[in-house]
């Protein structure tokens, strides 16, 4: 069993990590948290916390990202929506005999050393969804 305590985060994808976070912290007084590169993901990570949840800003590190390769198609903006959940182990195997098309069959490394997983968006409706447990 696993239970979706909440909106972790929401992933937004930006060309200039430095550029986006101006926005947030000059203009509407946020506080970003420090960044983080993760090799797998070929990305740079930069979390901003909104009261019981956060913002992700997302630079690709690499022309031939994941996060390239969204904003070449899409341009910047939302990228994923993320939950919370207590066990994501316990979440993809629900999942899974559910039926439901994974990007991610087992849970790998996330920023800020979350485990987390993705969700096919042709499962959830068009939205890119992340799952996350923290420790
Ligand atoms: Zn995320």
């Amino acid at each position: 069993m696993f239970n979706v305590l909440k909106v972790d985060h929401i992933g937004i994808a930006v060309k200039d990590l430095e550029q986006a976070k101006k926005f947030y912290t000059d203009v509407l007084g946020m506080k970003p948290m420090g960044e983080e590169v993760v090799e797998q993901q070929k990305v740079k990570v930069c979390f901003i916390p909104t009261g019981d949840s956060e913002l992700e800003l997302l630079e690709s590190t690499a022309p031939d990202g994941p996060i390239a390769k969204f904003i070449e198609k899409n341009g910047e903006g939302i990228q994923h929506v993320a939950l919370r959940v207590d066990n994501i182990e316990a979440a993809l195997a629900d999942l899974k005999e559910k039926g439901v098309r994974l990007i991610d069959e087992k849970p790998r490394y996330g920023a800020g050393g979350a485990s987390i997983a993705f969700v096919h968006p042709k499962a959830t409706g068009g939205i890119l969804l992340e799952l996350s447990e923290r420790k």
